[in-house]
């Protein structure tokens, strides 16, 4: 499957915000939106206005790149979440977060999603005691994630582990590091995403 291989940085200061896609290096001082708070190019420091589009356009490049995911992976998952019942906007980003990249990746288990996605698909991670190598696959409340007994001596896992303090490991997990493995208490809810997303501007981006 494609996927974005550009500077993560530039993702960060093209959308304003510290988006923690490099792992250790956002939490030191050679993070590039500290030092360059500005939209990257030529005519990055020039432009200080957009359009009502505009604004909407950014709110979804933003999720759609947090999520490490391309337009038309990111369309799939808006069209499912506005034939379900609730939000659309909501029942977005609840998807986007029950993915297996993302859970591995909240639990711990990876410095960033990117790595997590990779570490995935290279099927290191046992879901329910069944190895599973996809992505996208949606989780659910109950569902038991652990690294494969072989994979543990996997440095990026192991360093990952040592880290998640500092990453943080939502409510909605229940981690348990010397087993390497992670229990989903509850589904993700919207409440439990704390970037700063404005949905409903996707949602009017897609209605139009
Ligand atoms: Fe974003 Fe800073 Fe991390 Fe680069 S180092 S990905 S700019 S948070």
């Amino acid at each position: 499957m494609a996927r974005y291989t550009g500077s993560a940085c530039r993702i960060c200061r093209r959308e304003n915000l510290k988006m923690y896609l490099k792992g250790d290096r956002c939490y030191t001082d050679k993070c590039a939106i500290e030092r360059r708070p500005y939209p990257p190019g030529q005519h990055g420091q020039g432009r200080t206005k957009f359009s009502e589009y505009g604004v909407q356009l950014r709110e979804k490049q933003k999720v759609k790149r947090l999520y490490g995911l391309l337009e038309s992976q990111f369309r799939g998952y808006y069209r499912a979440a506005s034939a379900r019942k609730g939000k659309t906007g909501e029942n977005l980003l609840v998807s986007l977060e029950k993915r297996l990249d993302n859970v591995a990746f909240r639990c711990g288990f990876a410095d960033t999603r990117a790595e997590s996605r990779q570490l995935v698909r290279h099927g290191h991670f046992i879901v329910n005691g069944k190895r599973i190598n996809i992505p996208s696959y949606q989780c659910r409340a109950g569902d038991v994630i652990e690294v494969r007994e072989k994979s543990r001596k996997v440095v990026r896992i192991s360093e990952a582990l040592e880290t998640v303090d500092r990453r943080g490991v939502p409510g909605w997990v229940d981690l348990d590091k010397k087993a390497f493995k992670g229990v989903l208490k509850a589904t993700p809810a919207r409440d439990d995403i704390t970037m700063p997303i404005q949905e409903q501007l996707i949602v009017e981006l897609y209605s139009k």
